[in-house]
């Protein structure tokens, strides 16, 4: 029998065991997740009123409730079990932990109130243990949020949607309660370059124009009349699709009564004023030089600016590139990684899917040399004696149990701490 450990149960954990356990006739593959949750940014990261995107959890559960597949929840490598005892005692270890800390803006604003990082942030209304004990706090009624990627649009969204429009979605009630507590009426998402840079994919970006109670304000003066060379033709169409819809929402006008999102572009961050330790305003200065800085009063900055991995100890980190060493997938014999932990924070599900069968057909070809006789869990479970993890079946306790706190149309209500958690389980 072969042992194969994957280090993080989101999609690309997921994908890289259900490719193993189909391809593979003799193999048992333990999936150690941190959180007593299982799917990654699929619970935490994807935006509470896309359920639609949140729907491959089913295709991800039926993976953890293979035969040949075990979830092993509440478990951190480095913390309960060390990365050496992985190796040690299974054939291959596959780290896919994602990137889930914020990249850090290069002021230096750690002591001020009012400046939250994406995965905070995001992580917040998402009910992520991490980030509910210690909730932002958001002071109206403006709020700026450095980045022009999709997670810089999700917050803005999330910010800008009314009840009404989050009422199938899983937010986390009390980051609702104090969203409407805020009574925003102007959001500024802040770019710093051009409008043809912005990451953003359209499909994300024309979902703004669907907000019933916001206005999407952008200066057309500001966008672009010609295209640079890009590099192909799918990302030519991309600029394209984007500068459409932004030359739309640049014919725009305020409607009375709704909250203004502001799209900016060519506006970089130059300082952070503070009184008391409390966030101010921001002081923003213009890229393509046609205006002078001008400061912007906010007491609530989001940056949405990326995202980086966490090494675990023992493993090669390469902190140039934000992700373990590897050679193709390879960080050392036995050893693989996949998916935002391989390739930095980039790309979207199908892409950590293709990502993570690349890895997995490698293990796969490695693995035909490999006769090592190893236990896997039967080995190591010793070193989890005393310790609470948690089983798909425990999985399911939980899952059932934020779904009966679910009220009117929305899809569950998820538990925001460990200890509530375990609390619920047997
Ligand atoms: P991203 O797409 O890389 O966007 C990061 C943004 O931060 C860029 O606009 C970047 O600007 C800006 N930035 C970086 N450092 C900065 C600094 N010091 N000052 C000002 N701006 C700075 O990353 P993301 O939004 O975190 O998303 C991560 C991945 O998840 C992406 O592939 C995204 O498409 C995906 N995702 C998809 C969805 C969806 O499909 N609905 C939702 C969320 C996330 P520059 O370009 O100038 O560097």
């Amino acid at each position: 029998m072969i042992h194969i450990a994957i280090i993080g149960s989101g999609p690309t954990g997921c994908f890289v065991a259900e490719f193993l356990a189909k391809k593979h006739d003799a193999i048992q593959i333990d999936i150690f997740e941190r959180l007593p949750t299982p799917f990654g940014l699929v619970r935490a990261g994807v935006a509470p009123d896309h359920q639609q995107t949140k729907r491959i959890t089913q295709q991800l559960e039926r993976t953890l409730q293979r035969d040949n597949v075990r979830f092993i929840g509440n478990v951190t490598i480095g913390q309960h079990l060390s990365y050496e005892s992985l190796k040690q005692h299974y054939h291959s270890v596959v780290i896919a932990t994602g990137a889930f800390s914020d990249r850090p803006l290069p002021q230096n604003h750690k002591s001020i109130t009012g400046i939250y990082g994406s995965a905070a942030f995001a992580g917040w209304y998402n009910s992520h243990p991490d980030h509910c004990q210690t909730p932002p706090v958001i002071n109206g009624p403006t709020v700026a949020i450095i980045g022009n990627g999709n997670v810089a649009l999700d917050i803005a969204r999330i910010l800008a949607k009314s009840d009404a429009e989050l009422t199938t979605s899983d937010i986390n009630p009390d980051a609702l309660c104090n969203i409407r507590a805020a009574n925003l009426t102007d959001i500024y998402l802040i770019g710093r370059r051009g409008a043809e840079n912005a990451s953003f994919t359209n499909m994300e970006l024309a979902e703004l124009g669907q907000l019933q109670q916001c206005s999407i304000l952008t200066d057309i003066n500001r966008l672009p009349t010609t295209l640079p060379d890009a590099a192909d033709a799918g990302h030519r169409r991309a600029m394209e699709q984007n500068l459409q819809t932004l030359q739309a929402y640049g014919a725009n006008s305020p409607i009375p009564g709704q909250v203004r999102l502001h799209l900016m572009f060519n506006y970089s961050l130059a300082t952070i004023q503070s009184q008391s330790g409390q966030l101010e305003s921001i002081t923003l200065t213009d890229n393509s030089g046609l205006t002078d800085p001008f400061t912007l009063q906010t007491k609530t900055l989001i940056t949405a600016i990326g995202y980086t991995c966490a090494g675990i100890e023992g493993v090669p980190f390469d902190t140039k590139q934000n992700c373990f060493s590897h050679q193709e997938g390879l960080i050392e014999s036995g050893v693989y990684c996949a998916g935002w932990c391989k390739r930095g924070p980039q790309g979207v599900i199908p892409t950590n899917r293709s990502d993570a069968t690349a890895t997995a057909k490698r293990i796969l070809a490695d693995l035909a040399q490999n006769t090592d006789n190893k236990t896997g869990f039967l080995a190591i479970s010793p070193h989890l004696s005393g310790h609470r993890w948690v089983s798909f079946g425990d999985w399911e306790v939980l899952n059932t149990a934020e779904q009966a706190l679910a009220r009117d149309e929305r899809p569950r209500t998820k538990l925001t701490s460990i200890e509530q958690m375990l609390a619920l389980l047997p």
